[in-house]
């Protein structure tokens, strides 16, 4: 398995007492797989990606990736955060390259790598643009090749697309689909948008209310082998989003 928590839990100790954000988490992931998370407002979506991605630890339970115990941050686990986090005062390709120096790995070949992903994602042309001077999508898809320069296995997408407007977030949530599945990385997306889940993974994780617990795990079968935008227009789609919305009981919030 390439992720696999085991009866997770984290109580987080703050001055007004404590918060329990997640109680018995168990599931995996195979490589290559993409799986969605969705869950009511602070029911502890975050807080799962920070345990995955080491930056927390756990009050109980165990997280493995690649068989091996997560007890910090690791390069095979990048966090894409919910803001894309550029800086305005430096070039896309100084923003790429970021994690780079970051992680020591600011050598010639990985930076000859980036340059492809920049190529072949069609922002090469833009190298010595500031972000402001792009796109909401193109800045979008500059944070997920920062993301994928330093050669993670697994990504890690808290709300990725949450400030953009409807149609964008249509184009860049297949754009960055079609990125990750070519690149062979194994997914979890964070998202509080049910058709943005199911247009997108292998699989949907659905939690409860705080604390954070598996409600459903849902297999989305047949939809897996059609691309986000086919997605919407199949006639499973409809089926798992009653579902699912049934399940996040939204009006009880
Ligand atoms: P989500 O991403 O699902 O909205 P979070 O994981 O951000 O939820 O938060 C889950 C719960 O834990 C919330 O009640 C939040 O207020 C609380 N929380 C998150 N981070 C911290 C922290 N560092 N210290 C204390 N409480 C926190
Ligand atoms: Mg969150």
């Amino acid at each position: 398995m390439m992720i696999d928590l085991r009866r997770l839990a984290l109580t987080y100790q703050s001055p007004d007492g404590e918060i329990e954000a997640l109680r018995d988490i168990t599931f995996s992931m195979e490589q290559g797989e993409f799986v969605s998370i969705v869950g009511p407002s602070g029911c502890g979506k975050s807080t799962l990606l920070s345990l995955i991605a080491g930056l927390e630890t756990p009050t109980a339970g165990t997280i493995e990736v690649d068989g091996e115990r997560v007890i910090g941050p690791s390069p095979k686990i990048a966090l894409m955060p919910q803001r894309d986090q550029l800086f305005e005062w430096r070039s896309i390709r100084d923003n790429v390259t970021l994690g780079l120096a970051v992680r020591h790995q600011n050598t010639p070949e990985r930076r000859a790598q980036v340059w492809e992903l920049l190529e072949r994602y069609g922002l090469s042309e833009f190298a010595a643009k500031r972000p402001s001077q792009l796109s909401g999508g193109m800045r979008q898809r500059c944070a997920l090749i920062r993301t994928l320069a330093t050669g993670p296995d697994i990504l890690l997408l808290d709300e990725p697309f949450s400030a953009l407007d409807y149609q964008t977030r249509l184009s860049v949530s297949a754009d960055i689909y079609r990125i990750i599945r070519q690149e062979h990385k194994t997914a979890l997306l964070v998202t509080h948008d049910i058709s943005e889940a199911i247009s997108m993974s292998d699989r949907v994780v659905v939690l409860t209310h705080r604390p954070g617990t598996v409600r459903a795990i849902h297999d989305l079968g047949a939809l897996r082998t059609l691309s986000p935008m086919e997605r919407r227009d199949a006639p499973d789609f409809r089926g798992f989003f009653n579902l699912i919305w049934k399940e996040l009981d939204v009006n009880a919030q």
